[in-house]
This record gives structure tokens, sequence and C-alpha cells, in this order.
């Protein structure tokens, strides 16, 4: 952090690799900390460890957990830190009735073949307001595009931005709308233009480590934009093997032959191959993403073992 831009006094961000979004802690408030976004639940004992540890070396307690949206890798450690802390948790109102009743139809776990354990939301992280904490005022802001109902965080006086899946260092998270069909690009252009308005001195995003150069980051996030804008079945490739990594990271290594079957069975990747690859047969548009997944780098792909490349 070269020119200087400091995250505000108390703030701590725990990274965990991709599969588990970043979690923030927000210190330094004699009510307790408030904890954004728990990382996904095969994390959940490395959260806690650190959560703990953090909390008993601050003598603090938790007294809010809040989600920037509900995707298994950003809530999917809440029901573990509950149990644990007995605290009340905010999600974006978008999603609340179905989180609510846990309407798998209607919410993203079943559809990726994702885990999040069932928990209890208490109270809206209302687009709109702004979160008391510490002495600062957390901005909530609507931030569309990557999901409908994802909001993001700002503190206009260190000006930190806490932009979750909407703006990483290097590009943004999967558009899903756009899987399902429906608009989703112009949501993200909507998104990125709200930051550049925000102009944050500091990021701390979804995945990733916190960067200072925000607007590098966005000339870079709008050039993918208006890649996957003009090819789209650029995207759903893209987005199917981001999900097949995310799978990967979850499970280590897995047989060919249970991979592939696990991926015709996940809804998601059905839809991402009848939408836009439903020329080639599923099981040749598999292996092909497969493939490209190990000549990248990323897979390591053995006569029969597949798994994370070293
Ligand atoms: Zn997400």
């Amino acid at each position: 952090m070269s020119d200087g831009a400091a995250l505000p006094a108390g703030v701590q961000v725990l990274e965990r690799g991709w599969l588990s979004s970043n979690s923030i802690l927000l210190g330094g408030d004699p009510r307790g900390t408030v904890m954004v976004d728990t990382g996904y639940c095969t994390h959940a004992d490395q959260t806690a460890a650190l959560l703990a540890q953090s909390l008993a070396s601050k003598a603090s307690t938790l007294r809010l957990i809040v989600n920037t949206h509900l995707h298994s890798d950003h809530c999917g450690g809440n029901a573990r830190m509950l149990e644990l802390h007995r605290c009340p948790v905010w999600i974006p109102p978008g999603d609340y009735v179905h989180i609510e009743s846990w309407n798998e139809e209607r919410l993203s776990f079943l559809l990726t073949g994702q885990q999040c354990p069932r928990f209890k939301p208490t109270g809206a992280l209302q687009p709109g307001s702004v979160l008391e904490q510490a002495g600062l005022g957390w901005e909530v802001h609507a931030a569309p595009g990557h999901d409908p109902h994802a909001v993001l965080l700002f503190e206009p006086i260190s000006k930190t931005l806490i932009s979750a899946d909407a703006l990483w260092e290097h590009g943004f998270g999967i558009v899903f709308p756009e899987i399902a069909g429906e608009p989703g690009f112009e949501e993200v252009e909507a998104s990125l233009d709200l930051i550049e308005r925000l102009s944050p001195a500091i990021v701390i995003p979804g995945h990733g480590p916190v960067f200072t150069d925000a607007n590098r980051a966005m000339t870079e996030a709008r050039q993918k934009l208006a890649f996957f804008r003009k090819n789209p079945d650029r995207h759903a490739r893209h987005a199917a093997k981001a999900l097949i990594v995310f799978h990967m990271l979850e499970v280590g290594q897995q047989n060919r032959a249970a991979l592939s079957e696990w991926l015709q069975q996940t809804p998601i990747h059905r839809q991402l191959h009848q939408r836009f690859y439903a020329a080639t047969s599923i099981q040749s548009w598999t292996t092909e993403l497969l493939q490209e997944l190990s000549h990248s780098g990323v897979l390591a792909v053995d006569s029969d073992l597949i798994r994370m490349a070293p």
C-alpha cells in the first residue's frame, strides 16, 4: 500500500483461499465486533478459530454478522458462527423470505451443487441504510450484477470499500442472472459506475488480497465486461470452468467418471450447456472444459484422477 491508503483502525481481513470469501471483522466498538461474510462451510473450523483468536486479542465479542450476498462461499459459515456466538445476522432484503423459509428452489445452493448449512436471518441489510460501527458509518449500497440482491459497504472517511464480488483486483464474479437468461451485464456496469463514483482509496474484495489501485481494477473489469457482452458464450464457458474449479477446491480430487457424473447432475452445468453449447454433447463439452483447465495449469489431470494442480 505504497500510496498510504490504510484500512480504518480495528478492521481486519481474514483471507482463506478462493473457496471461502474473505471475512471482514469490524472491531473497535465497545458493543462488540461485526463480521462481514463467513466463508464456505468446509472452512468453518478455521474461520471459527481465526474469529476466536481475533476476538480474544481485542477482548471483544461478536455482536452482528452481515452478508453481502447469499452465495455459499459468503454465508456458508453463518450457521457455525451463529451456533458459537448467538448474535443477530442481517442479510440483503432481496432473498430474505427464501432464506427464512429455506426455499431451496429459489436459493443458489442446489443449483450450483454447493453446500450451505441452514441458518435463520434476523434482520435486513437495507441498501440506503448506514451500519454504524466504531464511530464510522458504513453505507450500504445495492450492487446487482453478479447477484441481483448483492450489496457493498463503503466507509466515506477512509474511503474503504467492501466490494464483495462486484469488483476484484482482476475482474468480478460470474454474472449469474445471464446464465439463467436474465439481464445482468447492464447491472454489472451500473455497479462499476457506482464504485467509480464512490472513488475508493482502498478495496477489500470478496476474494483475494486488499488493493488500493481501484482505477486499474476498474479498467480491467470494464474490459472483461465488454468482452463478455460481445461474447456471452465465453462468459458461459468462463462460468462453467469457475464452477468446476470451485467444486474441485471443495473436494480436492475426484475420479474422472465421478466428476463427469456430478457435473451432469448439477443443474447449473446442464443449464450452461443447454443454453450456450447444446450443439455439442454434454459429455464432450465437459471433457473440453477439463482439458482447458488442465492446459491452463489449474487442474492436474492424470489418466483417471482429477485434482487441483499443485
Ligand atoms: Zn458470489
